[in-house]
């Protein structure tokens, strides 16, 4: 493995020199080099020049596929020019406005005439603001403060979500404790929180037994999207909206990921309504954006115009620019665009399986839609611990192997899709995707 490694690492310095410097070069002042923990992979990351459609080119004159698409946001790709041209008018119109402003209006339609649960919403500035604003409306409705959140699920960087979400495993086992994922977090928040097993209805059902005095939520994304693109089982979903309506808690949809699955997101694609629905990453057309959204008469707490209503501010919430590329993205998202991705991600998913089945490979892969996860185990795992395994260890070499043959993806091993491609890109990634599994064969 340590030479192989090496080998490639060697490769991708030398094509990466002027990343090396820049990277060192943003150390002095920038904490790390970059602003976001998840850019970092060793030995540094490339420093980018500019993106354009589907196509990322860095500063040593490298060009690479884009397949993150700064981690599912860039549903359309990079720099769209409908989407350029929107943010350049509006921004001529001033970028943040302290009042009402019709943009803002015009992407709270678009959103509640798209997602079924969706009457009415309020914008912020990133997923991890929506999911904490989410369980405040649950928190302030039932006076009780526990949520249930699932093994491996992602909410954002708030205290009170950012539990479980990359925990150890050991022997492919759930476990139930609530493992802070970052130190400096308070430790009373862990007395609100529940951990649940994705894809196990029974589990859920046996907290709501024991804990329903405290709990006000259950939150889950449709589809776990960091946790490895692991989809729900048929009727688990559903058993969750029952199991809230049985136990009279809300349920909210984290969609900041799933939200591209269909017009009406992961809740139109697999058929069920939650009380709140969180968003995020697409719905801005690429400039910072969270929202969330329910029922009328849930989202009216925070009509300021009555009495008692609860506070949201924010001094960019509803930022212009925002609003406005995002009217003309979720407008570009129609049922024909959703239809392109899903023949690109089965296209890329199908190419994949067929290599690591012709090259007898202990690995899987994961789909909802447009986004594709390798998981270096045999089956698709049905839940976060099931994706770990035994060679996890061989994923930053598999990563690393697919940014020296030109294509920029996840090191946590997804590949997204986005609008602008076509059968060339899948093909390109195809092609490099079995010289990587090629590469890594010895090695499994
Ligand atoms: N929820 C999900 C499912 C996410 O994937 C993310 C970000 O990756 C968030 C919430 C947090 O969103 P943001 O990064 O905009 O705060």
């Amino acid at each position: 493995m340590e030479r192989i490694y090496n080998e490639i690492i060697e490769e991708y310095k030398s094509k990466t020199q002027k990343s090396k410097t820049a990277y060192d070069e943003a150390r002095v002042y920038l904490t790390g080099g970059e602003t976001r923990s998840i850019a970092f992979y060793h030995p540094y990351f490339i420093t980018i020049e500019k993106a354009q459609g589907p196509i990322i080119y860095d500063i040593d004159g490298n060009e690479y596929i884009d397949f993150l698409g700064n981690y599912t946001a860039l549903i359309h790709g990079n720099a769209h020019p409908a989407i350029t041209e929107a943010i350049v008018k509006t921004a001529a119109l001033g970028t943040v406005c302290p009042t009402g402003v019709a943009d803002q209006r015009e992407l709270a339609t678009a959103l509640a005439t798209r997602v079924p649960g969706v009457g009415q919403v309020r914008f912020c500035n990133s997923g991890t603001e929506a999911i904490m604003f989410a369980i405040r409306i649950a928190r302030a409705a039932s006076g009780k403060d526990a949520i249930i959140k699932m093994d491996g699920g992602y909410h954002g960087t708030i205290d009170i979500v950012e539990y479980n979400v990359q925990r150890p495993v050991v022997d492919g086992k759930f476990e139930p404790m609530a493992i802070p994922d970052s130190k400096g977090m308070p430790k009373s928040c862990n007395q609100d929180i529940y951990i649940a097993p994705f894809n196990d209805l029974e589990y859920v059902e046996e907290i709501l037994k024991k804990h329903k005095s405290k709990i006000c939520a259950i939150l889950v994304e449709p589809m776990m999207g960091v946790a490895g693109i692991i989809t729900p089982l048929p009727g688990y979903l559903d058993g969750l909206r029952k199991l809230a309506d049985k136990y009279d808690v809300f349920l909210i949809f984290d969609e900041v990921q799933s939200l591209r699955l269909a017009v009406g997101g992961g809740q139109e694609k697999y058929g069920v309504i939650p009380d709140i629905t969180v968003m995020g990453k697409i719905i801005g057309g690429g400039m910072p954006i969270g929202s969330f959204g329910g029922r009328k008469e849930i989202m009216d707490v925070f009509d300021s115009s009555k009495p008692g209503a609860l506070s949201q501010s924010g001094t960019f919430n509803g930022m212009r620019c925002a609003m406005a590329a995002g009217v003309v993205a979720m407008d570009m998202l129609d049922q024909g665009a959703i239809d392109h991705l899903e023949y690109l991600g089965k296209k890329l998913q199908d190419g994949m399986d067929k290599t690591i089945s012709d090259l007898i490979l202990p690995f899987s892969t994961t789909r909802a839609g447009s986004l594709i996860n390798l998981h270096l185990v045999p089956d698709p795992p049905p839940d976060y611990a099931s994706s770990r395994g035994a060679l996890d260890h061989l994923m930053k070499l598999y990563h690393i192997r697919l940014m020296t043959s030109g294509i920029f993806s996840a090191k946590r091993g997804s590949f997204v899709c986005s609008t602008v491609m076509d059968d060339s890109h899948i093909d390109k990634a195809l092609e490099v995707f079995k010289e990587a599994m090629e590469t890594l064969k010895p090695l499994t």
